[in-house]
């Protein structure tokens, strides 16, 4: 695997792999892989010839009071398993390669970034939706990998591609998860050992709200408020817990079979989001 730091040498690898006629897949990443990433990779493997990866901690994503800074930076360790898990290349750029003047250029998908973590976070979904087309105009991959662990950043993702016509086909994978059912995220290594007991329940708490609505209750308000008083009975500090249709994330009704629920809540210092998307009968 080869480790590259510019846009230029990223771009000359990719020239040659496009003139061996290879497909190419990229995963983007911010680093401190876990099994979650991995599985993106595995699934890139299997869909492309060739496999970029890049890891950047995107300062644009980020509000001044976030966790910029202290945000798990592990390259070496990165390095080892991308080596490990098959990828072919890993993108590694400086801050100042990405952004070399603060970027002017604002790109929001208003009305899909306006809700859940978007109203939590503002600008959140403006600097992923820059970095990713920032990233897809370096490699312009034939296939993008995204998790479902991300669902709203997903569909904002997604949306954008269309809008702006980016040649890239998008395939999203499956979150990955402990066996107590917490996703992975470079997030839980936050957690002290006592939050980690009871982090698994964010999940457990978006699967018990999807079995009251398959058994068929159907006040959604009602199932949101007690599911996120539950949460906060156990010790999390709730952002929200939203019912909601899948191929928008609005509000979902009554009559809306495929749904998504999504959640964020904090335990600690610690911002934790999952989701659940199912179909009524
Ligand atoms: P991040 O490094 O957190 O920005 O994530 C990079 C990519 O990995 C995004 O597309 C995420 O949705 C995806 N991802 C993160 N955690 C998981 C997980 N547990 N399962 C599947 N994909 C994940």
């Amino acid at each position: 695997m080869q480790t590259l730091t510019t846009i230029k040498a990223l771009r000359a690898t990719i020239r040659q792999w496009r003139q061996a006629g290879q497909s190419v897949a990229f995963v983007p990443t911010m680093g401190n892989l876990h099994a979650g990433h991995m599985q993106l990779v595995t699934t890139a493997k299997q869909k492309a010839d060739r496999v970029a990866v890049s890891i950047f901690v995107n300062p644009a994503q980020f509000s001044p009071h976030e966790d910029f800074n202290r945000y798990p930076r592990t390259e070496a360790q990165d390095q080892a398993m991308l080596q490990e898990g098959g990828a072919d290349l890993l993108f590694l750029p400086g801050e100042t390669e990405i952004f070399p003047q603060p970027a002017q250029t604002r790109i929001t998908v208003a009305e899909l970034a306006s809700r859940h973590c978007g109203a939590n976070r503002p600008g959140h979904f403006d600097g992923v939706a820059l970095i990713v087309c920032k990233l897809l105009n370096m490699v312009q991959p034939d296939l993008l990998l995204l998790g479902e662990k991300d669902c709203q950043q997903l569909l904002i993702v997604r949306r954008m591609v269309a809008d702006l016509n980016i040649p890239a086909e998008i395939q999203s994978v499956p979150t990955v998860r402990e066996a107590s059912g917490l996703a992975h995220s470079s997030r839980n290594g936050y957690l002290s050992p006592h939050e980690r007991q009871i982090a698994p329940l964010l999940y457990q708490t978006l699967c018990s709200a999807r079995d009251r609505i398959l058994a068929g209750a159907a006040d959604y308000t009602a199932i949101s408020l007690e599911h996120a008083q539950n949460l906060q009975q156990a010790g999390f500090s709730v952002e929200y817990f939203n019912i909601c249709r899948a191929q928008d994330l609005q509000p979902a009704g009554r009559d809306d079979k495929q749904l998504t629920i999504l959640a964020a809540a904090r335990l600690g210092e610690t911002r934790l989001i999952d989701n659940i998307s199912f179909s009524k009968q």
